[in-house]
């Protein structure tokens, strides 16, 4: 387990994947009834981009450093504000020095009745994020391989809630898992919000894992992905994706009006590209 998020914390990919989560959140929030959060690859939860390991890629100036300065329509921007105000409720000064990660993203947002079960693998991940939220009695931070959490903890007591899984794709076969891990989990808990990110880059097998989700024959199925720059010449991510399960019925447009946005801002070179659109669902590609 080498992977430490701290070095892409803040980066184009959590852009688009936190400004998900938190439109997902304030979804359920629609509704007085509590929910929880699974977050079953939960990172440390709060992000020093200050520090040395985010200072030395600045991953977090290419992303959220961007959109944070970004003259926006009012249709996005409304869209983005759960999301960017949660940042700035964490950088009360200005500057952005501290960057949210999905667990402290949540918990900005929660209302009294709201949880969160996070499960880190790594011991000392989870250490720190464990002490980031020692004493709250709405969040469980739990070491604990966070694939079996896709069975052992569904459904929630609940009843609703979301699922994000966000696993760190430093070994072969996590698109495999992926697939796998929702087929188990969505077998449990039907009626669940689900969100699994997945990288794009030179090379990544993109059609055979949307083909495998479409045979999984779950009815709601989105797709938004977001690639920033030509994956020709680079082996790094150049794009991210998400696969939202069971979304907000205005999701689409939402992403719709706000992929483009977000493109113009985090683009790093002219090939940036960014589409939406159901695996499965109403209008299927
Ligand atoms: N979800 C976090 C966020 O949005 O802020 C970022 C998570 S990061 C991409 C992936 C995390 O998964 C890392 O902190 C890594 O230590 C952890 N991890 C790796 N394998 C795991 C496993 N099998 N179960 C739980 N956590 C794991």
């Amino acid at each position: 387990m080498n992977y430490r998020h701290i070095y892409h914390a803040g980066n184009f990919a959590d852009v688009l994947k936190h400004a998900v989560l938190a439109r997902l959140i304030v979804y359920l929030q629609q509704k007085d009834k509590a929910f929880r959060l699974l977050d079953t690859h939960a990172g440390i939860g709060l992000y020093d981009l200050s520090s040395e390991e985010a200072q030395k890629t600045g991953e977090w100036q290419d992303g959220i450093g961007r959109l944070i300065e970004a003259e926006l329509p009012e249709a996005v921007a409304t869209f983005l504000a759960p999301y960017l105000d949660a940042v700035r409720t964490l950088n009360p000064a200005g500057p952005i020095r501290l960057y949210p990660g999905s667990p402290k993203l949540a918990r900005v947002l929660f209302r009294p009745q709201d949880r969160l079960s996070a499960m880190e693998l790594h011991p000392d991940d989870c250490r720190a994020l464990s002490r980031l939220f020692e004493g709250d009695y709405q969040v469980r931070v739990t070491e604990l391989d966070g694939w079996l959490a896709l069975g052992a903890h569904l459904p929630p007591k609940e009843k609703r809630g979301i699922v994000l899984v966000d696993p760190p794709f430093e070994i072969e076969g996590e698109y495999e898992r992926l697939v796998d891990g929702l087929s188990r989990a969505w077998r449990r808990f039907s009626t669940g919000v689900y969100c699994l990110w997945y990288p794009i880059k030179k090379g990544a097998p993109i059609a055979a894992f949307h083909q495998a989700l479409k045979d999984l024959e779950i009815p709601k199925m989105l797709c938004a992905e977001l690639s920033v720059r030509s994956d020709r010449e680079t082996t790094g991510l150049s794009g991210s994706g998400l696969i939202i399960v069971n979304p907000p019925y205005t999701l689409k447009e939402e992403l719709h009006a706000a992929l483009p946005e977000l493109k113009r801002v985090l683009a790093k070179d002219r090939f940036a590209s960014q589409r939406c659109f159901w695996l499965r669902g109403e209008e299927q590609a």
